[in-house]
């Protein structure tokens, strides 16, 4: 390709970017990857995916000691205590590891890694750090940030306002935290900091939490975490903050309208959100328009209208999720190869990384029913043995079918291993399979995973143990 610099392209190694390039590499395209991070790995692997999960196992084996459920196995632990700055080393390595691994990763399949940041200044040239670069590919990956709220002004090196980041960072529990946004980022840091002993306050704009999820499942979690201490305001929007000496006041009012009132906070989570990073990425050089909600559109084979540039993640339209920016990085380095790369968006499975945890993938049992007849089967968790030998009741695994072709349209779980089980619901989906399918699958007892095969059976109505 003696006209580019490169093949390939690529901006922003996130699990988007990265895979883009590795993958375009491996296709044998010269292949560059900009990143103006210290580290590889994007949102997810620096201050995503990674790290929330470092401290919700770690502050989960805490709350399992502290809270007197090991010692009813039987694990008895004296003097036990917090030590958080151990807790927090433990999530920078995981941090450090992983990302470092990515670099590893980029050299060993010749990918150039650009420092710094990019922006376009003209058709198929890219200017990284000052300096020109040019390809006959470009693949936008630059991910997406925290959605500010207007009035609640974040600084996460204060760390009283602070976005997921600052939530991460925490160098002490906080008395009262209070989230903002009852989605995935507010249940699963305020799980985190409420296992650590901070009372949370989840404030949310509708009138449940969980949006886009199955409403029994919204229900259904919106109760177990009730139960877990979290305490609620929904409906009801954040009009303002005020940091002071000992914390924040925060003014609130009933979403609807309505007389405002104030609320204590120790520290504030705003997590109302993300929305894509395309600031100063020079796009009107080339062409190139965001859509509504500032987001770049491709077509299903993730080219964008301007040839040669393309773009895949939490920048283009799907769910924010790393797992469907890969698998976009996987498909968009096999198209411009020549090959067929293709992401079937109707089977991706999302998860909470609560306990328990929450999963689901294909239609909720409301958009299934707007498509036509559904049948449904439900079993508990309760009724699942290993399920209750482990003392994990809650829950349950709900499987949706077309009510004329059996088809399986939809499964969502809540489950102490939901993460896990809602892999083979995916897999089955993709593959078209029918409920009977799954109900007829030998599954291995005893597992948390057999509630899947009941729940199908369960859409025939005959689960066997219910
Ligand atoms: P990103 O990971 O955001 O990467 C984009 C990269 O591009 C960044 O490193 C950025 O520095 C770089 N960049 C941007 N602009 C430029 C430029 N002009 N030049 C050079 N570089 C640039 N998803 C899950 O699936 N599971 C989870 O458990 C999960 N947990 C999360 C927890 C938190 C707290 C957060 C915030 C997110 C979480 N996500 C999770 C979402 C996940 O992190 C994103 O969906 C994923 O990282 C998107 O990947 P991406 O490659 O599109 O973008
Ligand atoms: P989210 O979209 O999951 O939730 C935001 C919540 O804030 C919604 O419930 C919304 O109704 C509410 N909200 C919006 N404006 C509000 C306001 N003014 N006042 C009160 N509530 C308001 O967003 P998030 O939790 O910030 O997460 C961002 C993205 O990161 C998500 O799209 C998610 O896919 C991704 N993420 C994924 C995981 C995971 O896969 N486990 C974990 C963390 C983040």
């Amino acid at each position: 390709m003696a006209d580019f610099d490169y093949d390939v392209l690529v901006i922003g190694a996130g699990p988007g970017g990265y895979v883009a390039a590795i993958r375009a590499a491996q296709l044998g395209l010269k292949t560059a990857c900009a990143e103006s991070r210290e580290t590889l790995g994007g949102t997810c692997l620096n201050v995503g995916c990674i790290p929330s999960k470092a401290l919700l196992h770690a502050s989960e084996l805490y709350e399992e000691a502290a809270g007197g459920a090991l010692a009813k196995l039987g694990v008895k632990i004296d003097k036990m205590s917090l030590d958080l700055d151990t807790m927090q080393g433990q999530r920078k390595d995981a941090v450090k590891g992983l990302t470092g691994g990515i670099e590893f990763l980029l050299k060993k399949n010749k990918v150039d890694w650009l420092k710094g940041l990019a922006n376009f200044t003209g058709p198929n040239t890219v200017e990284v750090a000052g300096k020109s670069v040019t390809a006959k590919n470009i693949v936008i990956a630059t991910g997406s940030s925290v959605t500010p709220l207007p009035g609640v002004e974040v600084d996460n090196k204060k760390g009283v306002i602070v976005d997921s980041t600052g939530a991460l960072e925490l160098d002490k529990v906080p008395g009262h935290l209070v989230v903002i946004g009852g989605g995935v980022i507010g249940l699963e840091l305020g799980s985190v900091w409420r296992r650590l002993g901070a009372k949370v306050t989840v404030v949310e704009f509708l009138d449940q939490i969980l949006p886009g999820m199955d409403g029994e499942v919204r229900k259904e979690a919106n109760k177990i975490f009730k139960k877990q201490g979290f305490e609620y305001r929904l409906g009801t929007k954040v009009t303002g903050a005020e940091a002071h000496k000992k914390g924040v006041t925060l003014t609130v009012e009933p979403a609807a309208g309505g007389a405002s009132e104030t609320i204590e906070a120790d520290v504030v989570l705003v997590s109302i959100g993300r929305r894509p990073n395309t600031d100063g990425l020079g796009l009107e050089k080339i062409g190139l328009e965001l859509n509504g909600r500032g987001q770049i559109e491709t077509d299903h084979d993730f080219a964008t209208k301007v040839p040669g540039v393309w773009a895949v993640g939490d920048v283009i339209p799907g769910p924010m999720l790393a797992h469907k920016a890969e698998d976009e990085g996987i498909a968009v380095a096999e198209n411009i190869a020549g090959l067929t790369g293709i992401v079937n968006h109707d089977v991706i499975p999302s998860v909470v990384y609560t306990s328990p945890e929450i999963a689901g993938v294909g239609l909720t049992e409301e958009a299934a029913k707007e498509r036509g007849p559904v049948k449904v089967g439900k079993f508990p968790m309760l009724a699942n043995s290993r399920a209750k030998t482990n003392h994990e009741p809650d829950g349950f695994v709900k499987v949706i079918a077309d009510a004329e072709t059996d088809k399986v349209l939809g499964v969502w779980v809540i489950a102490k291993v939901a993460g896990t089980m809602i892999a083979q619901a995916a897999q089955a989906m993709e593959f078209g399979a029918s409920s009977e399918d799954i109900a007829y699958t030998c599954h291995a007892h005893p597992t948390h995973s057999e509630a899947i095969k009941e729940a199908a059976m369960a859409v025939m109505g005959k689960p066997i143990h219910m």
